[in-house]
């Protein structure tokens, strides 16, 4: 995937603005690189189309180059295919909590039941483990084992109880021991069959599980996304846990899984070890396929400062001639953020190259204003004319930010001369000129 985005980027080199003509191309190859990773057909057009919509009608921000700015595009719409934000484990308001783990044979099932309970563990959470997978007991005793190796009780009965009886017994064994979250492991089979989804629907309404999390293997590409939608109408599950994706590069399954059954991934299992297992952030997987977080950051931070909105409504204001010290504020800050962008990237063209002295040294002087700024009413934020009418303000404000009298005056009179320097430029002459401090 990485590697076919990449040959989307390059098509990109030299030209100046993304268009309709010059971005066909690269989302060819975005399409391609999609559909190797194993994304279903219907999925990678749509995401196309979003991602060409919005190439084409993007502003352009300075300093970043169009293929830089398509990086971006893709990352963001990645993040969204795969669901936005991290979607956290939910709780029962009075415990237990009880989760019941669902899948196919070999995914994973058992070894996260250990995995979950090591991870809650650590957020200082008592868990039980149930063995409810029967068939083979050599289940059971994988199960007690793993239980064993991240110290958390299980709860076992023979071969010959039915899971649903297993499930409620251990259930309110957990109850009497006080544990905060139990979680219930269950038998697979190679594929979907009727058998295994009765069990689960009897073992459900036995339990009334917070969640039930359909594990599924990465390595099954967009199948997965298909298991979690037939789970999903069958039994009803909250959520998908991805396992084996240090074995899966395509990253396939992960990014179709969201967008095709309506439930979202919480966990991911990135080995066979007990802490590999951990919340699935989308914005850090999509990250990871696209492979350019320097050029993600970089496109970030511009645009930062780039706001267009911020600067427009930073001029109107300024045009207006009431700049007060709310303004003043603001804009020292975006040329203070300016500044050390600049140092950390230096790469922004058009702007007059900082020297570290410089922006050490405007960093210290917003430091001093900011100091000086908070000291004052909102009113003599808005009205700079009190400060200079008053000599007992001016000393107030002073005394109470550790300055000098001097200092605060020599802030209010560059805040006029900024009035007067802006109203200049925009050739608005009448009443420019600078009050004189009275004492
Ligand atoms: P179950 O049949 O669904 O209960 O699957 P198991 O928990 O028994 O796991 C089957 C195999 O997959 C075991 O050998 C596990 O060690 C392995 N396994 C489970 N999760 C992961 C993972 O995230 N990465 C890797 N590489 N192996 C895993
Ligand atoms: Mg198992």
């Amino acid at each position: 995937l990485t590697s076919g985005l990449e040959s989307a980027w390059n098509k990109l080199k030299g030209e100046e603005v993304l268009t309709k003509e010059n971005i066909v191309e690269p989302m060819r190859d975005i399409r391609r690189a999609l559909l190797e990773a194993d994304v279903s057909l219907p999925v990678v057009r749509r995401f196309v189309q979003s991602v060409s919509d919005q190439a084409v009608g993007v502003g352009l921000i300075r300093g970043v180059k169009p293929d830089q700015q398509l990086v971006k595009i893709v990352h963001d719409e990645l993040v969204k295919l795969m669901g936005g934000e991290v979607s956290e484990m939910v709780f029962a308001k009075s415990a237990p909590t009880v989760i019941l783990l669902a899948g196919l044979q070999g995914v994973g099932k058992t070894t996260v039941c250990a995995k979950l309970a090591n991870y809650l563990k650590k957020q200082g959470k008592s868990c039980m483990l149930i063995a409810g997978d029967v068939y083979r007991p050599a289940a059971i005793d994988q199960l007690v084992i793993l239980g064993e190796q991240v110290g958390v009780p299980v709860y076992t009965e023979g071969t010959d109880v039915k899971p649903s009886e297993i499930a409620r017994k251990g259930l309110s064994e957990a109850k009497k021991k006080n544990i905060d979250v139990v979680i219930v492991d269950t038998a697979g089979r190679l594929q979907i069959d009727k058998g295994m989804m009765d069990e689960l629907k009897d073992v459900k309404r036995i339990l009334n599980p917070t969640e039930v999390l359909l594990v599924v293997d990465a390595m099954t590409g967009q199948e997965a996304a298909a298991l979690v939608t037939t789970f999903n109408l069958e039994i009803g599950i909250t959520g998908a846990i991805l396992t084996k994706l240090d074995g899966d590069s395509r990253g396939g399954a992960a990014l179709s899984v969201k967008e095709v059954s309506g439930k979202p991934i919480k966990l991911v299992g990135r080995g066979e070890r007990m802490e590999d297992l951990e919340p699935f952030y989308p914005n850090r997987m999509a990250g990871r396929i696209l492979g350019m977080g320097d050029v993600l950051s970089f496109v970030e931070k511009a645009q930062e400062v780039m706001r267009q909105e911020d600067a427009e409504e930073l001029q109107k204001k300024i045009m207006s001639a009431n700049f007060d010290f709310n303004d003043f504020l603001k804009q020292t800050r975006a040329v203070a953020k300016m500044g050390s962008m600049t140092r950390v990237i230096g790469m922004i063209p058009g702007m007059a190259k900082v020297t570290p002295a410089q922006v050490r040294e405007a960093e210290k002087n917003l430091k001093m204003m900011e100091a000086m700024i908070e000291e004052m009413t909102p009113e003599e934020r808005e009205k700079p004319e009190l400060l200079a009418e008053s000599p007992e303000r001016r000393k107030r404000v002073a005394q109470a930010s550790g300055k000098t009298e001097q200092q605060v005056s020599q802030l209010v009179a560059q805040l006029f001369q900024m009035r007067v320097r802006m109203k200049n430029l925009m050739g608005v002459m009448e009443g420019g000129s600078i009050p004189s401090l009275s004492n």
